[in-house]
């Protein structure tokens, strides 16, 4: 038995697979203080048990194998998670299961590569555009990380012609996430993005950074393939003018393959971090 841990900031979602492809047991749990929320995956795995789990967590979090603090969510302005040894409390909690460790977003990567819109290819980037943005790099089918996991989703972007938002990210004010995700779309509009009608002129705005999000990692990591999902992404009219931006960006400076099959909606929808959190925890030794 697989099991699968999607960690995210407001819930937590818990399954289990048989074969690593459909879920067989499911349970979202709200996310509220480590003790609390934990105590009910621990519940959950009592309940349905895993031999081998892929923990997915929101961020940052430490993936560096070396670090002391490996395993841990390290800055996150969410009450009472910041430090929490997540890896280090479920590994305490359930000492039957082995893990598996990484992002939300690097997990949802991973498994759009083996089951979703990246299956086919080795070399793939997935945006996640929602509350924040994220990006899970996998390259020659490994998830890229260094001394610590990419956090694309905080790139500098240059603004669109007559755009004077000043960015909704703590951290950097006007970076990819300051300008795009689905806060900033809110704050700059006023409304939420699920109300803004198709022909609204914040979807064209929206869609130049994202164009420049997915030129930026064309231009370092030369992918085969770019996926976006997020709640943002719901507006399948995105695709089009991303793509569009995106040519006009890139200026035929690089090939890539052909935009239709470069730029492209995520396959598995919200199944993407957990169906990759089975992926993981099945190479797991
Ligand atoms: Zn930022």
């Amino acid at each position: 038995m697989l099991g699968g841990i999607e960690a995210g900031g407001t819930k937590f979602v818990c399954a289990r697979s048989v074969d690593g492809n459909k879920i067989t047991d499911q349970e979202t749990i709200p996310t509220t203080t480590p003790k609390e929320t934990l105590a009910r995956v621990v519940e959950f795995f009592s309940k349905f048990p895993a031999k081998k789990i892929g923990l997915a967590s929101f961020g940052p979090v430490d993936v560096n194998r070396q670090s002391p603090t490996y395993g841990y969510i390290t800055n996150t302005p969410k009450p009472g998670w910041e430090n929490e040894n997540i890896l280090g409390d479920l590994k305490l909690a359930l000492p039957m299961s082995k893990f598996a460790f990484t992002t939300d977003v690097n997990a949802a990567a991973y498994g759009e590569l083996k089951a979703g819109s990246g299956k086919g290819v080795n070399d793939l980037v997935y945006w996640t555009v929602g509350t924040g943005i994220g990006a899970g790099i996998v390259i020659k089918g490994k998830i890229l990380q260094g001394y610590q996991h990419p956090e694309a989703g905080h790139i500098l972007v240059k603004p669109y012609a007559g755009d004077d938002f000043s960015g909704v990210c703590p951290y950097h004010g006007d970076c990819l996430e300051g300008m795009a995700s689905g806060p900033a779309m809110a704050k700059r509009t006023g409304k939420r993005a699920e109300i803004l009608t198709q022909d609204d002129p914040a979807w064209r705005i929206e869609a130049y950074y994202l164009a420049q999000a997915c030129m930026n990692v064309t231009l370092t990591v030369a992918p085969e393939r770019i996926i976006l999902g997020g709640g943002v992404m719901h507006n399948l009219a995105l695709f089009p003018m991303i793509r569009e931006a995106f040519k006009k960006l890139v200026n035929n400076y690089v090939t890539t393959p052909g935009l239709m099959d470069y730029i492209v909606p995520i396959g598995l929808k919200d199944e993407a971090g957990v169906i990759g959190c089975f992926k993981l925890a099945e190479e797991i030794n």
